[in-house]
């Protein structure tokens, strides 16, 4: 079932929470919504669900527009950051409740709990309390809830924001998996980058209730639309300076410029800290002179600090530990950094 928000905007009082929206969600895709705290992620999702009314704008499942419609009719899975399981009910049961709503067969329910169970790898577990399970269960416990009346739109907020590290990297891939094997349309919000890239078919970047950018998770990496994007996805540098049609400078690096002449303009420069890597000599370009003032491994990669000649500024540098040991280079050393990737954006003036 394919989801199309169109020109969404919702305010809290006076407060634009979202602000003229459009995402699309192919059928049987999953789309993250990712943006710092605030940005709107929640309120969409809410929207979508049916949960909040907006002031303006659409939604529409496939060709129906549900706008108006409660949430009670729009068939939609919901999984919430904290497990809302019912703590007094075994985990058969839990499975089972939008079952019962439904008034489906106990036969039916028993045969699509037991499915559930197995497909979302709770085997044996079915007689459990919430209480009597990790966190990692109870989210899976949760998510099999919410799938068992086959809703048309699976709707996860940070399912996974309460679990550690360790877990939350392990059931993204098991999500990841077990959407490639059911397809239901899913929209899952989150503020972690890694997450999102990692489970998503596509990423919707929102900002201070709009959106800043779209696309597949390659795409926003390799062509962030702006500034925001830039430094939102990734460990960047930002070195300030100019650009004038003909190349772009910050301190002494020298970058082509290939944008139409604007005059001279401030502009900014935005380097990933894998982007950079360290010679002896300046036998590529663009490269920029420095020193290397810090450097600390950390299991398979360096970090390092690298002072940019003449200048007080600094830039992060990550490169791997073999390569960092084949250039034989220490703390102190001269050395040139060649970056083999950067964003130049021009600073724009503020309008007042
Ligand atoms: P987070 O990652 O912190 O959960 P978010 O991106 O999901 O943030 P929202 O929860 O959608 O952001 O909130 C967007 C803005 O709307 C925030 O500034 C928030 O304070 C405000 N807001 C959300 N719900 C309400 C409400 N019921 N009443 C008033 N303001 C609200």
């Amino acid at each position: 079932m394919k989801i199309d928000v169109r020109n969404i905007s919702k305010s809290f009082g006076y407060f634009p929470a979202l602000n003229q929206v459009n995402v699309t969600v192919p059928s049987g895709e999953l789309v993250a919504l990712l943006g710092p705290s605030g940005s709107g992620k929640t309120t969409l999702l809410r929207v979508i669900a049916g949960l909040e009314t907006p002031e303006y704008g659409n939604v529409l499942f496939g060709d129906t527009d549900v706008t108006e419609h409660p949430v009670r009719s729009r068939n939609v899975g919901f999984v919430f950051q904290h497990y809302a399981l019912f703590q007094h009910m075994t985990v058969s049961q839990n499975i089972a409740f939008g079952l019962r709503v439904r008034k489906t067969s106990k036969t039916a329910a028993a045969e699509r709990v037991n499915s559930l169970i197995s497909l979302m790898q709770l085997d044996g577990l079915g007689n459990r309390l919430p209480s009597e399970l990790s966190g990692g269960q109870r989210q899976r416990v949760a998510l099999a809830r919410a799938l068992a009346p086959e809703p048309k739109v699976l709707l996860l907020d940070e399912p996974f924001g309460a679990l550690d590290a360790r877990v939350r990297q392990d059931l993204r891939r098991w999500l990841r998996h077990l959407h490639d094997e059911i397809h239901v349309t899913t929209v899952f919000v989150t503020h972690d980058q890694e997450e999102a890239f990692e489970v998503a078919d596509q990423v919707v970047i929102l900002n201070k209730g709009a959106v800043e950018q779209s696309g597949s998770p390659d795409d926003i990496f390799d062509h962030p639309a702006n500034s925001f994007v830039m430094d939102f996805v990734g460990n960047v540098n930002v070195l300030t300076g100019h650009m004038d049609g003909y190349g772009s400078y910050f301190h002494n690096l020298v970058l082509p410029d290939k944008s139409p002449s604007i005059g001279t303009v401030p502009a900014k420069v935005y380097i990933r800290r894998q982007d950079i890597s360290f010679a002896a000599s300046k036998d590529k370009t663009p490269f920029i002179e420095g020193v290397i003032t810090y450097a600390r491994r950390v299991g398979l990669v360096v970090h390092a600090v690298f002072q940019l000649s003449n200048s007080t500024t600094s830039i992060e540098v990550e490169l791997p530990f073999d390569e960092w040991q084949s250039l034989g280079i220490q703390v102190g050393a001269s050395v040139v950094a060649f970056i083999k990737r950067a964003q130049v954006f021009p600073v724009l003036e503020q309008a007042s």
